[in-house]
Formats: C-alpha cells, sequence, structure tokens
C-alpha cells in the first residue's frame, strides 16, 4: 500500500510514541556552529530524541539577548539535516508560528509567558489551524492550572491532534531551593485531567542551577512522566542566556546513565499480589480515617451547641496554636512533615468550622 507520510513526518510520529522522550540542545540558538555542535554532540550519545534551541527568547526583563531571531531557522534545519535529530521551538505569535512551519520545524513548543495569556495563545492556534504539527504546551508561570488547560483547549480546537505538556515550575515569591517551585501536586493534576497525553518535566527551568537537575529529573521519572526536556550546550558558562542551569552533553549523558528508569506496570505476579495486599491494608485505613473524621465533627457539632447556648465565638485562636503545635511535634517523631501537618489540620479545622457553624445558625 502506498503511504503519503513523508520521512520526516514517520520520524516525528516515532519520536512521539518514544519513552522516555528526550529533548535536549541549548536555551538558545547563538550561532550556527554552537547550534550544530551541540547537536552533533547531543546526537553522538544516542540517547537524545529530539533537539530543542530556542531562537525567540520572551526575557523578563529588557536588555537581556532576546534571542537570534527568524535567522536561526535555517541553522535548525541544518542541524536536523546533518544529525537526523527531529527539531522544537518555542513560539509565541502568528508569525513565529507560520515562520517555524515554513522551515519545516517538527514540533512547536508554548513557552510559560505565553501560556499565562489566552490572547497569545489564541493567536498561535488560529495560525496553526489546519498544520498537522505537534504541539508541547508549558505550564504558565502562575501556579493556574486552568490557564494550562485552556491553552490545550484552544490547540485543541485548533484542530492540532498532538498535544503534549511541559512542567517547568511556577514562580513563587522570594523562593530559594528552585528558580521555579515545581508544586509536583498542579502537575499531578493535569495529568490525571489529561489522561494519554504526553508529560515532560523541563527540570532546568525548575532548578535553575546545575546540580540539582539529577534529583529533580528522578522524581518526575518515578511519578512516570513521559520524558525529559533538559537544556545543554557545548560550553554552557559562556551561554548567552541561562548558563546556570545549562549542562554539556556529556554531563547529560552522565545524568541520564545515572537515573533509574521506572516503568509504570510489570506482568510480574509477585509484585501485583504483594501490591494487591498492601493497597488493601490502605484502603482500610482509610475508611477508618474517614470513620474517625466523621466521628470528630461530630464531637464539633456538640461544641457548636454548647458555644451557641453560651454565645461563645466559633474560632478560638489560642485553642487552634495549641492544637497545631502539638500535632506538629508529634507528626514529627513519626516522620510527619510539618507542611503536611498544618494542611491536613486546616482542612480538618474549616470542615470543623462549618459543622459548628451550621449548628449555630440552626
Ligand atoms: C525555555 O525553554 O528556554 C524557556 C523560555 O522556557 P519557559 O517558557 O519555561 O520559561
Ligand atoms: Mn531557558
Amino acid at each position: 500500500m502506498q503511504t503519503t507520510e513523508s520521512k520526516s513526518e514517520s520520524l516525528v510520529n516515532a519520536t512521539w510514541e518514544k519513552r522516555p522522550l528526550i529533548v535536549s540542545g541549548p536555551c538558545s540558538a547563538e550561532t550556527e556552529e554552537q547550534l550544530v555542535q551541540t547537536a552533533q554532540q547531543l546526537a553522538a550519545t544516542g540517547k537524545v530524541d529530539m533537539l530543542r534551541a530556542g531562537i525567540w527568547k520572551p526575557r523578563t526583563r529588557p536588555g537581556m539577548f532576546e534571542g537570534i531571531g527568524t535567522k536561526g531557522l535555517p541553522w535548525l534545519q541544518q542541524a536536523k539535516k546533518i544529525t537526523g535529530l527531529p527539531v522544537t521551538v518555542e513560539v509565541a505569535t502568528a508569525k513565529q508560528a507560520e515562520d517555524a512551519l515554513h522551515f519545516d520545524v517538527d514540533v512547536l513548543w508554548i513557552g510559560a509567558r505565553t501560556t499565562v495569556n489566552p490572547f497569545s495563545v489564541q493567536e498561535v492556534a488560529d495560525a496553526l489551524r489546519g498544520a498537522d504539527v505537534p504541539v508541547l504546551i508549558k505550564n504558565p508561570v502562575n501556579p493556574d492550572i486552568e490557564l494550562w488547560m485552556g491553552a490545550v483547549e484552544r490547540i485543541a480546537k485548533a484542530g492540532i491532534k498532538k498535544i503534549g505538556l511541559i512542567h517547568r515550575g511556577f514562580s513563587t515569591f522570594g523562593n530559594t531551593d528552585y528558580r521555579n517551585s515545581p508544586m509536583w501536586h498542579l502537575a499531578i493534576e493535569m495529568k490525571l485531567r489529561n489522561p494519554g497525553m504526553i508529560m515532560l518535566c523541563d527540570p532546568s527551568h525548575i532548578c535553575g542551577r546545575r546540580d540539582t537537575l539529577m534529583e529533580v529529573s528522578q522524581k518526575a521519572i518515578d511519578l512516570d512522566y513521559d520524558g525529559l526536556m533538559i537544556e545543554s550546550h557545548i560550553d554552557p558558562d559562556k551561554a548567552w542566556s541561562d548558563a546556570k542551569q545549562q549542562v554539556t552533553p556529556e554531563r547529560l549523558i552522565e545524568m541520564l546513565q545515572n537515573i533509574i528508569w521506572r516503568k509504570e506496570d510489570t506482568n510480574s505476579k509477585e509484585f501485583h499480589s504483594a501490591l494487591e495486599k498492601l493497597r488493601q491494608q490502605i484502603n482500610h485505613l482509610d475508611d477508618e480515617l474517614i470513620q474517625l473524621l466523621g466521628q470528630r465533627m461530630k464531637v464539633a457539632e456538640h461544641i457548636g451547641s454548647y458555644k451557641k447556648d453560651n454565645n461563645i465565638t466559633i474560632l478560638q485562636t489560642t485553642r487552634w496554636n495549641d492544637i497545631i503545635g502539638k500535632a506538629i511535634e508529634k507528626g514529627d517523631k513519626i516522620g510527619l512533615s510539618k507542611e503536611f501537618i498544618t494542611k491536613y489540620f486546616d482542612a480538618v479545622h474549616m470542615e470543623s468550622i462549618n459543622h459548628q457553624k451550621k449548628i449555630m445558625d440552626e
């Protein structure tokens, strides 16, 4: 049977199916030599599936390197021709999307600063209508899952079939350990809302530094992400953007070799029966927790009716601070983090207040 699929299309289709999918390349394309050399070194490792390079760079502050622009598109074509690696580029406007398609860029990605803006995402979506190109969508800079979903919906409505997600972390004020806080729960929620859509992790923009890339990459793989997008550069310290977080292709390979690659499932019978037993225990414990929480709320309701009869306020801050202080101390002794105890007790407290309020209003 005759197939109409071009060589480049079938390459992209195969790449899209690959697990783990590894995308790497410089933050920015700087010169043709830099891009081609990085691509060659990455391709030689046999571990990288796609070349990334930014040519239009959305910089937070003016006066920094804002990307080489359209001039970089033939460099990407050249890098692909020499190495056989499909290429991906960030697009933020209709013109950029059209130019990228004109130069046969295989996969487009939407950056975090674009995902936040529905006007921009819609503009890119309109420019892509009718195009058969996969699109990766980074999370928005702010921790707003609805904006991320909105971007996915706009691109999907334009008829794009292959859509992937990239988790690059969220900006928070005064944050120290990360350049962008991962807030893993948001990415997990996004994964659950979009079953079947690939999710890559971008540890480079989460970490903002080289020494923690490995740890964050491993966590993503442990959480069943489909792959990684990691920035690499032939001379990272001299990079024109994001110098601190880029690694050499050599270091990238070392990292990829050290990651423990896990799979979501196995055929092993022993594994499944052991897992089943442990899951039964978890189910029992969860049932008990629900029963206990129900009992706790009943007691809160009794307290509510006493408070009502005596005209006492629901909220008594000293009592609450006392409860939470003791809980944090006890939790710490059995390995429960202060963060978890605080979140858990806050939720229990809110529910308890609602129960008491209901009684007061009766
Ligand atoms: C990038 O990938 O270089 C980039 C600009 O990323 P982000 O959109 O995540 O900031
Ligand atoms: Mn970057």
